[in-house]
């Protein structure tokens, strides 16, 4: 099958050196790979999204070089598709409607029978969950981190595949969107790592592939917090796109591009010819402070 890579942020805010990291390792490995690189734009959650933000994104990706193939998928477009996943579940009686509330689910989000069991006195609008067995496992071999396994029906049973407000859950979107842009490989943060069991989960029920995942490090600050708008990341500044693009290759341990390389296009270039995943820590997160920027 031919390599497919993607990078999917969501619209919440600018490109920060946090969301350049996880662009660029999965451009690189696609393009080592002579493969394809997509950009999908998840702006599924309009609450949650900043205006502008999209093409703020899309347009720093340009400044730094990193130009996909085919058209940007955006998911607002993609209602119908998500839909017609939901059906093909229901039919086959995967999903159950959730009246629970913030008092009767468990702590750990599960809604503990309530529901499942009393269907016809929950009224509408309510949550659409999918029923996980107790005793499903999900396995998979991380490319960095190794070997993972889920007890899924026991830490994240039945979990919300179309939310009370009617949005429909990133879990379900980004399986129906990889699946049609045929991704044969994810490289994403280490904080998506406990999405991806509830995500193999889905592509088993809809009968749809499972790509090669690989989860990044992630870069923190001082304290320990993800880089990430709530807590005031810098946008990146777009007329330093080679600085930006050299802090992500020392934050990835690739070989340091000789000094004489300036443009983004040659630092590219080098960078794709000597991308080694292997020399990428194989760690769930390091600070910023390791590649000598302050927070
Ligand atoms: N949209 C998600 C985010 O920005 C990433 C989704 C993914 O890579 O699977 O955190």
């Amino acid at each position: 099958m031919p390599y497919r890579g993607r990078f999917a942020p969501s619209p919440t805010g600018p490109l920060h050196l946090g969301s350049l990291i996880a662009a660029i390792a999965s451009y690189l490995d696609a393009r080592h790979s002579n493969g394809s690189w997509l950009v999908r734009i998840e702006d599924l959650d309009p609450p949650r999204e900043d205006r502008g933000a999209a093409d703020s994104i899309l347009y720093s990706l340009q400044c730094h070089g990193l130009h996909w193939d085919e058209n940007v998928l955006y998911q607002h477009t993609r209602n119908s598709a998500y839909n017609a996943a939901l059906i093909s579940l229901a039919d086959r009686g995967h999903l159950f409607r959730c009246g629970c509330n913030r008092i009767t689910l468990s702590k750990s989000g599960a809604c503990l029978d309530n529901c499942r069991t009393s269907q016809t006195t929950i009224s509408d609008p309510t949550a659409i969950r999918i029923r996980v067995p107790l005793d499903q496992d999900i396995f998979f071999k991380d490319r960095l981190q190794g070997p993972a396994y889920s007890p899924l029906g026991q830490s994240l049973t039945d979990f919300v595949v179309r939310r009370r407000d009617e949005l429909y859950a990133y879990q379900l979107a980004v399986v129906v969107d990889d699946a049609e842009q045929s991704i044969t490989h994810v490289l994403r943060g280490s904080d998506l790592l406990d999405s991806t069991p509830r995500q193999i989960f889905l592509q088993q029920r809809l009968a749809l592939a499972t790509p090669s995942y690989c989860h990044l490090p992630v870069i923190t600050t001082k304290q320990g917090q993800k880089f990430s708008k709530q807590n005031h990341a810098p946008a990146l500044d777009n007329s330093k796109a080679s600085s930006n693009l050299r802090s992500a290759l020392r934050f990835l341990h690739q070989c340091e591009p000789p000094a004489t390389l300036a443009s983004v296009e040659q630092l590219l270039a080098y960078a794709i010819e000597h991308w080694s995943l292997e020399r990428v820590p194989a760690i769930l997160s390091m600070p910023a402070a390791n590649i000598g920027l302050s927070t």
